[in-house]
């Protein structure tokens, strides 16, 4: 049977490529390895080998043609051998629209638009919204910046920066010539300036607002029919609001799980509480090894509190590729924390310490951890329940929205972005991108939410970060991958900081170099990460990060000698 030529995917966000020059005409002799055809993407130009001997039978796509990806391009095999599909002939490839034009960031309507919530999701789509001409309201019952801002991302990263530093001069302070007598942990002046922070960030987004002229209602809504909300005004009365559309950006809260005793005990406590502590807690158990479990242990743990952590499953983090997780994991260790997995919580009961959480581990025998404060940390579920999605008649989930990559709801008009919908991973870059997708689709400019490039960054000592696919994600997909490995410890500027611990990993197509993902654990790992989004989003090659000059020295360097060591020609490692 002849060898069907196929539009390969050369990045791992590409659907269709252009036929840019045939290299072997029909009657061609061709040989395995042989350059047949040029192939461009909006971002690339790859060339195409043959994966077998014969000759060209007939070309399908011709010169100008776009093709989707696995679409056919031609075949190949004996002289005379017949193609399959009708007739001998081998199906048409499909002809695909044209990219989308550049998205322009002058007015393009006057829309009326409500937003409702003000976190990173609501915020982002009002200014979008109100840069391409619309009237946005945005309604919000507390603080604008939503979760991230206020008990989330930001508050969390203060804690950990005051908690690294400590590590920084305790750990590594003699060893590099700086001796500090007497460092010790001011807990009322880590909270107080993470409250300065969240202060000063909160407070931009009403100077963007006034900016942008977007308008601030304080209060809380919720539907009382499809594309009508009623609003509970701060002041105590009540107006019914429609709009052009409304997006849908209440984001989401901390779950309580239903374990006896817990609720009832006023030293469990969620990561809002565990970001205003008044004291320095000397032990806490952490029930929960996800994120924000693990993020705030590393963060109490660096300050002088004795972590245990307590997990349902047999493994942690299970969003980072398995590599990053080991090394993770063996620092935290290093650090004191006591890891107990596959020992779910039965119940908590009452201490003259504070709590006693009572588990069932492996063997199915009870064990109990006692700490001054115990944090539960088991995911958080979509802030959805005052809103009435019935009245409004949004199809969900349990309460989270579901919507389509363009962030339409059920209802038409109504969008919904962030924490509260369903599917998508709960971060705030994602709610942000996802509100500039919703408020160009309401103006009338066609945006689609795009998973691929989102990375996911995690807080802990050392920072851990990722984008696209996991080693164990491209083995259940049966891809055919390599894999480029360069040690922090090989990395100067790394070395300098951390000690060297860490890795950068790259995984990249077989045959054709695409970058599939990126996963970085080390020193400035969730900044670094950006190069892998944008190298995923660009659907760029091994060669074209190894093409590109890092600047020395520092950390970004062992990023490209990590592409290189995919190609066997690593400098500063082995090949092996
Ligand atoms: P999670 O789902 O990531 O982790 C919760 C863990 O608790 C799970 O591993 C689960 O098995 C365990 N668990 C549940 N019930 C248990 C029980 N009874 N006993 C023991 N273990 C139990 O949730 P999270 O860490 O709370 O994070 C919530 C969301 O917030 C996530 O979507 C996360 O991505 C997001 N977040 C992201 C960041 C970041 O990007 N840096 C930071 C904080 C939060």
């Amino acid at each position: 049977m002849a060898y069907e030529l196929k539009m390969p995917q050369l990045g791992l966000t590409m659907e269709e490529g252009t036929v840019s020059k045939w290299v072997k005409k029909e009657g061609d002799a061709v040989k395995t390895g042989d350059v047949v055809v040029e192939i461009t993407t909006d971002k690339l130009t790859n060339e195409v080998t043959s994966e077998v001997d014969g000759t060209m039978l007939k070309i399908v796509a011709q010169e100008g043609d776009d093709v989707p990806v696995k679409g056919t391009l031609a075949w190949i095999g004996k002289p005379g051998e017949a193609v399959p599909g009708t007739g001998g002939a081998a199906a048409p490839a499909v002809p695909f629209a044209p990219a989308a034009p550049a998205v322009p960031a002058k007015p393009v309507g006057d829309k009326k638009i409500i937003v409702v919530g003000g976190g990173p999701g609501g915020y982002v789509a009002a200014i979008r919204a109100a840069q391409l001409g619309a009237k946005v309201t945005v309604v919000e019952r507390e603080h604008l910046g939503g979760t991230c801002l206020n008990i989330g991302c930001i508050p969390t990263k203060c804690l950990l920066h005051s908690a690294e530093l400590i590590s920084d001069i305790k750990e590594q302070g003699a060893e590099i010539g700086v001796k500090v007598k007497g460092v010790e942990v001011d807990f009322p002046q880590v909270i107080k300036h993470k409250n300065d922070i969240s202060k000063q960030l909160t407070s931009g987004i009403a100077g963007l607002f006034k900016m942008n002229k977007v308008a601030k209602v304080d209060g809380e809504a919720k539907f009382v029919a499809p594309g009508k909300l009623s609003v509970k005004k701060s002041d105590g009365s009540t107006e019914e609001m429609t709009a052009d559309a409304i997006i849908v950006a209440t984001g989401s809260i901390n779950a309580v799980p239903p374990i006896p005793g817990l609720k009832e005990n006023p030293n469990c406590i969620d990561s809002t509480g565990a970001l205003s502590l008044e004291k320095l807690p000397k032990s806490m158990v952490v029930i929960g090894a996800g994120v924000i479990g693990l993020e705030l242990a590393c963060a109490y743990a660096a300050f002088g509190t004795k972590i245990t952590v307590v997990e349902a499953l047999d493994h942690m983090l299970p969003m980072l590729d398995g590599d990053l997780t080991k090394i993770g994991v063996a620092h935290m260790k290093k650090m004191g924390m006591e890891f107990n997995l596959e020992c779910p919580v039965q119940r908590v009961d009452a201490s003259p310490v504070g709590a006693k959480v009572v588990c069932k581990n492996k063997e199915g025998k009870e064990i109990a951890f006692e700490a001054e404060k115990v944090l539960v940390a088991v995911g958080r579920r979509a802030n959805t329940a005052m809103l009435d999605l019935d009245a409004g008649k949004l199809d969900n989930d349990r309460g989270r929205i579901k919507v389509n990559d363009k962030m339409e709801t059920s209802v038409p008009g109504v969008y919904a972005i962030g924490d509260c919908v369903m599917g998508y991973a709960q971060l705030a870059h994602t709610a942000s991108a996802m509100g500039e997708v919703a408020a160009e689709n309401i103006m009338g400019i066609e945006a689609h939410y795009d998973q691929k490039t989102n990375p996911t960054c995690v807080y802990i000592e050392p920072e851990a970060a990722s984008v696209g696919l996991t080693e164990e994600q491209c083995k259940e997909q049966g891809l055919a991958y390599k894999v480029g490995k360069f040690p922090m410890a090989a990395n100067g500027k790394a070395l300098i900081l951390n000690g060297g611990e860490g890795v950068v990993k790259i995984i990249a197509g077989k045959e054709y170099g695409e970058i599939l993902g990126m996963h970085i654990i080390g020193p400035r790992a969730t900044d670094l990460i950006a190069e892998g989004a944008l190298a995923i989003g660009e659907e760029m090659t091994l060669d074209e990060l190894i093409a590109t000059i890092h600047s020395h020295p520092t950390v970004t360097e062992a990023m490209r000698e990590a592409a290189l060591q995919a190609e066997k020609r690593a400098i500063h490692t082995s090949n092996k």
